[in-house]
């Protein structure tokens, strides 16, 4: 039985052709880029080179450039109005409240991002609770440390909570600390995975009721 379902936010709970992540790599490249002093393509190379070792790319900045103003990042990376470059989804709240088990919002992302992207989707009140990577020390997915921190908030055995994201190796992460996992892979790019996947958030309540 499940008792909690925890989403990562941004490519999951909206589809992956949303303009806000190319948006969001586009800031990070530019904060990163004058943090390193070096032109904005040459901070795009290092950081899909670096970034990937860890949880975010704030976590490489920190780790590998001493790097220690989490807030300005924030405030730089997510600005107001970002949430612009999501569309809302009118059929999203129903979904939601169609499944009756606790649900939780689970990102990397800071809480004032959270905020705006649950609002503009209309569904900030459905989750009990958020957790961003602020709570997780700002070591997020897939650190053990995140995900045990928050499976120890949400307070059921990690075996029967289920966990979405569009990232192969954070859902790797929560699967690792022994909850289920799932790929949401809008546009089968990760075929070669190994993970259980869907295409969509919208049809997770078939595949928990047993269905392929
Ligand atoms: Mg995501």
């Amino acid at each position: 039985m499940v008792t909690a379902i925890l989403f990562d936010l941004d490519n999951t709970l909206y589809p992956a052709s949303a303009d806000m992540e190319r948006n969001t790599v586009r800031r990070m490249n530019e904060y990163a880029a004058r943090l390193l002093g070096v032109g904005p393509e040459e901070a795009a190379a290092i950081r899909r080179e670096r970034m990937p070792l860890y949880g975010t790319t704030l976590e490489w900045l920190m780790a590998e450039h001493g790097f220690t103003d989490s807030d300005g990042y924030f405030a730089y990376v997510h600005p107001d109005g970002e949430e612009d470059s999501v569309e809302f989804d009118p059929g999203l709240g129903p979904f939601l409240d169609s499944m009756a088990v606790p649900k939780y919002v689970f990102t990397n992302a800071p809480m004032e991002h959270a905020d705006r992207v649950l609002a503009k989707l209309g569904v900030a009140d459905r989750f009990e609770r958020v957790f961003d990577v602020r709570f997780c020390g700002l070591k997020g997915k897939p650190a053990a440390s995140a995900v045990d921190k928050v499976l120890a908030a949400v307070g059921e055995p990690a075996g029967s909570t289920v966990f979405l994201d569009d990232v192969p190796r954070y859902v790797r992460g929560f699967i690792d600390r022994g909850g289920r996992g799932l790929l949401v892979d809008h546009f089968g790019k990760h075929r070669d995975s190994g993970l259980e996947t869907i295409r969509t958030i919208y049809e997770l309540p078939g595949r928990l009721a047993g269905e392929p």
